[in-house]
């Protein structure tokens, strides 16, 4: 497989694109070394030379590693994709773009150092730092770029081109991976200090100079390939006109490659990942745009696409080929970044066989994102005290599996297919196609008894009865005042806890003097709620890791790991667990809890549980069945959790969903199919309560814009959604939704430590009852208490309470 001209001096010019490669490669390290590095700096306890020093050795085993795994470590396959803290952010520090209020920080020649860079990802006194959103539809954060008219941008970090020197002297040519220039600027949000009307993207041909140099220098470095990630190109969710982002696209690569290949530049690769790059224009909501075709016209010499969630795309030529592809190499993202499963290796050959029509110069294999998103090794997990390992059930997930380190592996085993024929690879076609094989009759991933329960489901099961008798029997059973004061689940989550939680996941602590503790924090919980006057307690969550795993432990169908670590941001980490069967709740799983809270006090206690929507979203997701499938199951054993919450005496549950949002698809024509599903799966959940038991659903966020109406779907009685940060603009946004159900509007924003007045508080809910029937409103604060301090906590929820009483009086 060769590209264009191959020269033997293997100039850039002439260089053809690796035979396999991955789009990149998780940089935390195998055992967070990265996490730990940073941490100590941030502590005070090493300086940055020693900081700089382990990212450096961390680098160099990962190259190591990954030639060790196969990748070519001469040609650029090997990918460059380390980062301190965020990818954007490095964009951000490689144009010294940073926002006013840092600007001191920069030094004359436009330079962040990584003080700096830190200081712009984490804030000081009050410089707030930069905002966090999600990555695409990944579970990982970046920071959110802020750029005006006066923003500084030019070429003015090298430590791409120093990492490049970095890993060459260690024997390996890597290829740079840089956010592409169009997704960092329809990303980038105005800052405050822009004009009426300024779009980051305005700043396009600022950028694209600053890369066009930074290429220059790659080039002069010897970089055989750069590839940057054009993410932006798969999603209609983007804050700009698609059309316009499509323009941006042809004058940024148009500009980039007016630069000579191999001596002005790197040739470059352009990634599209986390999706297809055809939009589906069959329901009239969007444009129709093919990237695939927008590329393809492009100079750049090479394209990867998403082959795992976007289809092989079809040709618009008259022969069915892609006009310019000719030229170009394709690289074909078969194996799955996203996800832990093996892959199926045969079903990915007759993938990149179907390209073939395409004409691509040359065709290559890779994965469909980068690699980030999954943990690094199946085989240094353990599984230690984890169900799955009392299950004797980890041999069998082994073969299953592929975390990052096999999926370079898996990327190799393809290419060589691809350059051989697949008899050279027999054996690793048969071993994928036998791990399947076991998979699928494997004992627990198909459990009959859920697949009869799951088909007699009728649109009933799904229903509950009318909204308004509803009210009038929860009115009666609670008899609770106007405004009713709550919190959303969790109180502060001592050190003492955690303690004793991990004494006894380890085995230090005995199941009865864990159980005692648990106990007496929930009862010192239950005392505190009832002194400061709340109308609806909680137990306080302080049995709960996370709200996701605690679930997965405790239900059969689901493995968790110990050393599964994938970012989330910056140096935080978190496992998801991992769903690979059909979903069964062996027992009851809150009730004991909840039932003790409950026995300690006559005021309602709300009993806590996750949401069918979120336990997916925060987990890895087998990818056998639809997810409505899986989704259902899980609301399942979650409806016999609320009957058994409801026999246990509980008069309101709470269904956390807080990733709602998160997942809807990045392609609008796909996000109707997922409303319904994942609405449906909450409904599922909760639609067997009685009518006298209140349904209250947590959201988190403040801004629904596409998930408006579904919120009204969910047919909860009660939302309670952020609002503070926003002085509550999402409550007239409901009303004017037609939404007349409860809604507790977060007025005491938990983000921040700061203890709000309660003449504050009062104004934010005097807002909210000016804009709403007052009758429906609640207040709360806006998100879980369990990552705050008492010392906030308590005056914080006095002054709520306080606030509610005083709104409650002007009524
Ligand atoms: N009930 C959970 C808690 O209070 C909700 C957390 C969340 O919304 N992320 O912690
Ligand atoms: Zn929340």
């Amino acid at each position: 497989m060769t590209t264009t001209d191959t020269t033997s001096t293997g100039t850039p010019a002439g260089t053809a694109f690796p035979g396999g490669t991955i789009l990149g490669y998780p940089r935390v390290g195998r055992r967070r070394e990265l996490k730990r590095a940073v941490e100590a700096y941030w502590a005070g306890r090493t300086d940055v030379a020693e900081l700089e020093d382990t990212a450096a050795a961390l680098r160099r085993a990962t190259l190591q590693r990954l030639v060790q795994l196969g990748l070519d470590p001469d040609d650029g396959s090997v990918p460059g994709s380390f980062s301190f803290y965020d990818q954007v952010l490095d964009v951000v520090a490689l144009l010294g773009a940073v926002p006013e209020r840092f600007r001191d920080l920069v030094a004359d020649d436009g330079a962040l150092d990584l003080a700096g860079y830190f200081t712009v990802a984490r804030g000081r006194g009050e410089d707030a730092p930069l905002e966090m959103t999600k990555w695409f539809d990944t579970n990982y954060h970046y920071l959110v770029p802020e750029i005006s008219e006066s923003t500084p941008v030019s070429f003015a970090g090298d430590r791409v081109v120093r990492e490049f020197a970095e890993a060459r002297e260690a024997g390996i040519t890597t290829r740079p991976v840089l956010v592409g220039p169009v997704t960092f600027l329809a990303l980038s949000k105005a800052a405050d200090d822009a004009g009426e009307g300024f779009h980051p993207l305005d700043r396009l041909d600022d950028v694209v100079a600053a890369y066009a140099d930074l290429l220059r220098a790659l080039a002069a470095a010897g970089v055989p390939w750069v590839q940057l990630d054009e993410p932006v190109l798969v999603s209609d969710t983007v804050d700009a006109p698609a059309a316009r982002i499509d323009a941006a696209i042809t004058s940024a690569y148009g500009a980039l490659t007016d630069l000579a290949v191999g001596t002005e530049r790197p040739a470059v690769l352009v990634a599209a990942p986390f999706g297809g790059l055809a939009t589906d224009t069959s329901d009239g909501s969007v444009p129709a745009r093919d990237g695939l075709a927008l590329l393809a016209g492009t100079g750049v010499e090479a394209i990867a696409i998403d082959l795992v969630k976007g289809a092989v795309p079809t040709g618009d030529g008259t022969d069915g080929t892609v006009p310019g592809l000719g030229s170009k190499t394709l690289v074909a993202g078969v194996v799955d970044g996203h996800n832990i499963w093996r892959t199926d290796l045969a079903a990915r050959l007759d993938t990149l066989d179907a390209l073939r029509p395409l004409g691509a110069g040359a065709l290559t294999v890779g994965t469909s994102t980068s690699l980030l998103h999954v943990p690094h090794d199946v085989e240094d997990e353990t599984w230690e005290g984890t169900a799955a390992d009392r299950a004797g059930r980890t041999p069998e997930l082994r073969r299953w599996l592929a975390f990052a380190d096999q999926k370079v592996r898996e990327v190799t085993v393809l290419a060589r297919a691809l350059s051989d024929g697949p008899d050279a690879v027999r054996e690793d076609l048969d071993a994928a196609s036998a791990a399947l094989a076991e998979r699928a009759a494997a004992v627990g991933v198909v459990v009959p008894a859920v697949r009869e329960r799951l088909a007699a489901l009728t649109d009933a099961d799904f229903a509950r009865g009318a909204h308004d008798e509803r009210v009038a029997a929860q009115r009666e059973r609670l008899g609770l005042p106007p405004l009713p004061t709550t919190t959303i689940g969790s109180f502060p989550q001592t050190s003492e806890i955690r303690k004793a939680r991990s004494a006894w996941a380890k085995g230090e602590l005995g199941d009865e003097a864990y159980t005692a503790a648990m106990r007496a924090e929930i009862e010192r919980v239950v005392r505190l709620q009832e002194e400061i006057g709340l109308d609806v307690l909680v137990h306080g969550e302080p049995e709960r890791n996370d709200m996701v795993q605690y679930f997965a432990e405790l239900l059969d169908g689901f493995a968790t790991t110990d050393l599964g670590w994938v970012q989330s941001y910056g140096s935080r980490c978190v496992r998801p667990p991992i769903l690979w069967g059909d979903v069964t709740r062996p027992a009851p799983m809150t009730v004991e809890w909840t039932r003790h809270a409950q026995s300690l006090t006559p005021r309602p206690v709300k009993g806590m549980l996750t949401g069918p929507v979120t336990i997916l979203a925060w987990s890895f997701v087998r990818d056998d069945q639809p997810l409505a499938d899986t989704a259902n199951q899980v609301a399942l054993a979650l409806r016999d959790e609320v009957r058994d919450l409801e026999a246990a005496g509980t008069a309101v549950v709470q269904v956390d969903e807080p990733a709602l949002r998160e997942l809807l698809p990045l392609r609008r024509a796909d996000q109707p199919a997922y409303l319904e599903w994942s609405v449906g799966s909450f409904r599922l959940a909760t639609a067997g309560a009685a009518a006298s038991t209140q349904v209250h659903t947590h959201l988190c966020y403040s801004e629904f814009g596409e998930v408006i109406g579904a919120i009204d779907g969910l047919d909860a009685d009660v939302t309670s959604i952020e609002a503070a940060r926003s002085r509550m603009e999402v409550v007239p946004e409901l009303d004017a939704a037609g939404y007349a159900r409860g809604v507790g509007p977060g007025v005491y924003d938990i983000h921040s430590p700061r203890v709000p007045s309660a003449a504050e508080l009062t104004e934010l809910l005097g807002l909210a009852v000016r804009s709403i029937d007052p009758e429906v409103v609640w207040a709360n604060p806006d998100c879980g208490l369990k990552t705050r301090a008492y010392a906030e906590v308590e005056p914080s929820l006095r002054h709520l309470v306080e606030a509610a009483r005083t709104v409650r009086a002007g009524l």
